[in-house]
């Protein structure tokens, strides 16, 4: 065994000097009390000014009483039923309840109590190492309600740190995402990237934050499932006392539903119901578009009108189904003629009209007369041969779209006045 001298440099009085002194400074309250009989007829012998501190009462005003003095009606009395049993059982107690101080005011209070004993093994004192937790309280109270309230919250909320790692999640989240709190925890957000945003969506994104702005947009988010959903998002960014970012709060709402619901009604409001075509109203908008674009650009565009050839009889012989049929039949074959880039549309009844961007007159009239034999060369097992007459227009410099249409059309009317299932160019470019 070894033993360990130590030399102690203070005499037994200055000892007891020093432990009065830190007693006295101590940060925590400190209450000494007469041992009393049978846990009961305790009276103040010593308090420290951290005591007085929190009590408001001074030292002279609480010698002599009976702790009971810093009891009120909301004091648990079970609990001080429990704590005389405690220390009857000659256990410490540790334990927290509603005091009152000097001047009516309540605070929760946090007790350690424990025997102090002579030699014999007698009990002389008790001393109680006290803190007022009411603040720790409220802010844990406070926690917990905004806890309870971010889970009862329908919208998804995720809080992250300066780097974007994630801190916390509520409920919403979970159920909005499919990952668990624990699975995302310490992680960033970027496993919810669907990849269908462009870079320049993030840059705006990072670029508002660091300036300290919140963002707003629709994300396409990717679920745990891998499923795409829309979320309304706003991602806020919280400064710290100094005024730096120290915390990201993105607040989110599954818009899938309203997101879908308006993709559906702009393809309704953009194309024909019977042949899914681009329709006559959008058709004129991108015609303008593009006449507009060619003459900024100085290029080229080329127009192919396009009729069913006697088209009544066909309503007439076989019914208005099959003509709807026909009308459905042939919009295919020329849609599935056409480049990306072109653009066909329902532009009447039973006529088409395909833009064509960049396209120089002879590659238009070629396929103006791809689309003429692909169309003549089907044998319908109902109504037979079907044709089509076509009329290709051209640009001419500085001429504008209507001109355009109107040649075209004369181009059309011409294929059908020399025998129709025929491609007509309109009059020569000048
Ligand atoms: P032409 O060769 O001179 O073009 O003769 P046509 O019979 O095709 O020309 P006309 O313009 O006289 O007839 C077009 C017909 O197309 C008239 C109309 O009832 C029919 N039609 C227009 N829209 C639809 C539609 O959505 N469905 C059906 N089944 N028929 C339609
Ligand atoms: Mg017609
Ligand atoms: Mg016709």
């Amino acid at each position: 065994m070894t033993i360990i001298k130590t030399e102690i440099p203070f005499s037994k009085l200055e000892m007891l000097n020093l432990l009065q002194a830190a007693v006295d400074q101590a940060f925590n309250a400190v209450l000494i009390t007469t041992p009393g009989e049978n846990g009961r007829g305790h009276k103040i012998i010593y308090c420290n000014p951290a005591f007085c501190k929190m009590t408001g009462y001074s030292s002279q005003e609480l010698f002599g009483q009976s702790p009971g003095l810093l009891q009120g009606p909301l004091t648990d009395k079970e609990l001080l039923k429990k704590l005389r049993i405690t220390l009857l059982e000659d256990k410490p107690f540790l334990g927290s309840a509603l005091n009152y101080r000097k001047d009516g005011t309540i605070y929760l209070v946090e007790w350690n109590i424990s025997a102090v004993r002579d030699a014999t093994g007698e009990i002389q004192a008790y001393v109680s190492v006290q803190q007022d937790i009411t603040a720790r309280a409220e802010a844990e109270h406070r926690q917990a309600l905004l806890a309870r309230a971010l889970d009862a919250t329908e919208d998804a909320v995720l809080i992250s740190d300066d780097k974007a790692q994630i801190l916390f999640v509520n409920q919403a989240f979970e159920h909005q995402t499919g990952y668990s709190s624990s699975e995302v925890l310490g992680k960033t957000p970027k496993f919810l990237q669907s990849g269908t945003h462009t870079p320049t969506f993030y840059a705006d994104l990072h670029l508002a934050l660091a300036q300290g702005e919140s963002y707003q947009s629709t994300f396409t988010n990717k679920h745990k499932d891998g499923h795409l959903y829309y979320a309304a998002q706003t991602i806020t960014p919280i400064k710290d006392e100094n005024g730096s970012i120290a915390h990201f709060v993105s607040v989110s709402k599954d818009v899938s539903d309203l997101v879908m619901r308006t993709h559906e009604l702009k393809k309704q409001a953009e194309h024909d119901a019977l042949t899914g075509l681009l329709n006559r109203r959008v058709g004129e908008r991108k015609l303008k578009l593009c006449c507009k674009t060619a003459q900024s650009k100085k290029q080229a565009y080329a127009l192919i009108l396009i009729d069913i050839d006697n088209f009544k009889k066909i309503n007439d012989q076989f019914g208005h189904d099959e003509g709807d049929r026909v009308l459905r039949q042939c919009a295919k074959l020329i849609n599935s003629s056409v480049r990306v880039g072109d653009i066909v549309t329902r532009w009447g009844g039973e006529e088409f009209l395909i833009v064509l961007p960049g396209c120089p007159l002879d590659a238009a009239r070629d396929l103006a007369e791809r689309i003429r034999k692909v169309v003549a060369s089907q044998n319908d097992p109902i109504v037979g041969k079907i044709t089509l007459s076509l009329g290709v227009g051209t640009v001419r410099l500085s001429e504008n779209y209507t001109e355009l249409l109107k040649r075209t059309d004369e181009a059309l009317y011409q294929a059908k006045r020399s025998g129709r299932n025929k491609v007509v160019i309109a009059e020569p470019v000048l």
